[in-house]
């Protein structure tokens, strides 16, 4: 039976150490670290993570501001608003809510933000940092799950990763945070053929893939550490991972649930992040 990795309780702990941090830093800077969230129309889950975004803020002692425009908002207007917050000096941070109405193209407005704002690790500059080693901040999502794995002390060099889901924002970085630690990285998507031959080979399986419980047991390795980042709403309106939990757990080492595993995480980074933020203004 596979430990639980508690993804609630070490993104608490994480939050606990930085508001101690945050404290320390505002003494000796007279500084607070400031985080600007922006969505644009009514996503009701984007609504929700905003929401906790605010919260978590507020629980580490940051200065938070949201900003909650209507889904008609053109592209020009959003842009203005991120060029005075990258001149705004109490905000270090500066997160856009993804997914943004289809009229306004994404990545324009991620390359928008100053670099140094930039605390989802999402704009170019930061990409290719991760790439050649050096970003100023890594993609939330990713980060945390790094953390998760850390915490069950299993060495990762030398071990077979295998990540499913090629995203900009969960895969592609992902894959390379694994490589940085002399994993063996292969990179699987909806063109792979033979995904179960592919997963069955890895010790370090992440899933994120937004398909509710398609890693079956029979897709995992003995003893495997098994990371779901999926968030798939079902009809009974419960959440589930992309991982068949109830029968992967007889079979992994470690296991994230979901809800309570990968997701607090994600926050506890972006949090994270804008105090790194605040610290290289300072
Ligand atoms: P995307 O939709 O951007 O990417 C999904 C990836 O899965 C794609 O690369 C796609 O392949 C691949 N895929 C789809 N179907 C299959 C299949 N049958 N076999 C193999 N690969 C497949 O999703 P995201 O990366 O943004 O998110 C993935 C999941 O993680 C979602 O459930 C999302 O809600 C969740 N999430 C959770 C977060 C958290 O904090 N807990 C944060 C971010 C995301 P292809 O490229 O070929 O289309």
């Amino acid at each position: 039976m596979a430990n639980i990795i508690d993804g609630n309780k070490i993104a608490k702990d994480i939050r606990l150490k930085l508001r101690e941090e945050t404290l320390a830093f505002k003494e000796k800077t007279g500084l607070v670290p400031g985080l600007a969230v922006i969505l644009v129309g009514e996503d009701p889950a984007s609504q929700v993570y905003v929401g906790r975004k605010g919260k978590a803020c507020e629980e580490v002692g940051f200065l938070s501001r949201e900003y909650r425009l209507p889904a008609d908002t053109t592209e020009s207007k959003l842009l203005t608003l991120i060029h005075d917050l990258n001149r705004d000096e109490f905000i270090h941070g500066i997160l856009v809510q993804l997914p943004l109405p289809k009229h306004i193209a994404t990545d324009k407005i991620i390359a928008a933000i100053d670099p140094h704002k930039d605390v989802d690790g999402f704009h170019p500059y930061n990409v290719g940092g991760l790439v050649t080693g050096s970003p100023l901040f890594i993609p939330c999502t990713p980060r945390g799950i790094m953390e998760l794995i850390a915490s069950t002390r299993i060495e990762l060099a030398g071990k077979d990763a295998v990540v499913v889901g090629r995203s900009n924002i969960v895969g592609k970085p992902m894959a390379l945070l694994l490589l940085a630690q002399n994993a063996t990285v292969t990179m699987c998507h909806s063109k792979t053929r033979d995904l179960p031959a592919v997963t069955s080979r890895a010790d370090v399986l992440i899933a994120a893939i937004g398909r509710a419980r398609m890693i079956t047991a029979d897709m995992v390795k003995d003893g495997a550490v098994v990371i779901d980042v999926g968030v798939n709403r079902l009809d009974n309106g419960k959440l589930a991972g992309d991982v068949a939990f109830d029968e992967v757990v007889a079979k992994a080492s470690y296991i994230t649930p979901v809800p309570g595993g990968v997701g607090p995480m994600t926050i506890a980074m972006l949090m994270k992040n804008t105090l790194d933020a605040a610290k290289m203004k300072a």
